[in-house]
């Protein structure tokens, strides 16, 4: 079972380790040679991440961080025991690193993520059983990161077998279905089958290794920094609607309340705005205002602040 994925992003993941000390592991020199996939970033404190980038959405968000990765990166096909190949290496590559262990830092958690994971599903789960198995891998936390669309009308079963800790992260587009049409430029329909999935998993696997749980999938930035020329700006970002209007997270659909909310609170701080490099800038504007020194400027980026060019 074949599974698609990127490394588009793969050296930019180490990069906020480097500005920690770290240095410049070499495999980010070498992973377009080894086209390898497993790409390792902080997670928080100092704890690291084995990342995974799969290929493929069947949303449209227009501040999607990984646009690029989706249209402008070539495919790289793997089998379970390929991908499981790649991150055991850069398990020992990361463990052998003198950098890493004289700065106390040590690899915790895998993360499945990218586009969108539940697409190429039955892959996945060969994936995680092989990570279940590997004496290397089997301690970390998995964290699967979906939309959870797909998972509506799919058969959810399988990750109760087996003994690793799992999260799956459902991430909402919006907390309605004006705000879920607007930003994922789909049908508004597709919000039901977020909650549909949502709620299949998550009673599926209540009380088992697999955590599910609601995050918001994007959320305004307060104390936005950009750095230029070696001065600070300090601006708050904003998500807007088609009419220029910051959203309400707050303001949620009936169902979404009595279904989602009724089993978990949402997490709002999984995804703050960030300008980063593989999103769409044209799509992106659309859903942007800056706050900065008490002007609102819609349908610009941080970067394009008059002040800053
Ligand atoms: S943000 Fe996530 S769900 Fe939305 S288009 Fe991008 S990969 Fe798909």
């Amino acid at each position: 079972m074949i599974g698609v994925y990127s490394n588009l992003y793969y050296p930019t993941r180490w990069v906020p380790l480097r500005r920690r000390g770290l240095g410049w592991q070499r495999c980010n020199e070498m992973y377009e040679e080894h086209g390898c996939i497993a790409s390792c970033g902080l997670a928080y404190d100092k704890i690291l991440e084995l990342v995974l980038d799969i290929k493929g959405c069947n949303l449209h968000c227009k501040y999607c961080w990984c646009w690029k990765m989706r249209y402008h990166s070539e495919d790289i096909k793997k089998s379970p025991k390929d991908v499981l190949r790649d991150l055991e290496c850069r398990f020992d590559e990361v463990v052998k690193d003198k950098f890493v262990s004289k700065k106390g830092y040590r690899i915790g958690v895998i993360r499945i993520t990218g586009n969108e994971p539940s697409l190429q599903w039955d892959h996945v789960k060969e994936v995680l059983k092989l990570i279940d198995r590997s004496e290397r891998l089997r301690s970390f936390k998995v964290i699967i990161e979906t939309n959870g669309v797909a998972f509506a009308k799919m058969d959810v079963n399988g990750l109760d077998n087996l003994e690793i800790n799992i999260d799956i992260d459902v991430s909402f587009k919006g907390v309605n279905y004006d705000q879920f049409e607007w930003l994922s430029s789909v049908k508004r329909e597709y919000f039901r089958y977020q909650i549909e999935g949502f709620v299949k998993l998550f009673d599926y696997y209540e009380g088992t290794n697999v955590s599910v749980n609601p995050v918001l999938g994007i959320n305004h930035a307060e104390n936005y920094c950009v750095w230029k020329r070696g001065k600070k700006y300090v601006m708050d970002v904003e998500i807007i609607d088609k009419y220029g209007n910051k959203l309400n997270f707050y303001d949620y659909s009936k169902d979404f309340e009595e279904e989602v909310l009724s089993r978990k609170e949402l997490r709002y701080d999984e995804a703050p705005f960030r300008e980063y490099f593989g999103i769409n800038r044209e799509t992106t504007r659309l859903v942007v205002a800056v706050v900065y020194k008490g002007r609102r400027y819609l349908h610009i980026l941080p970067s394009e602040l008059p002040d800053l060019i």
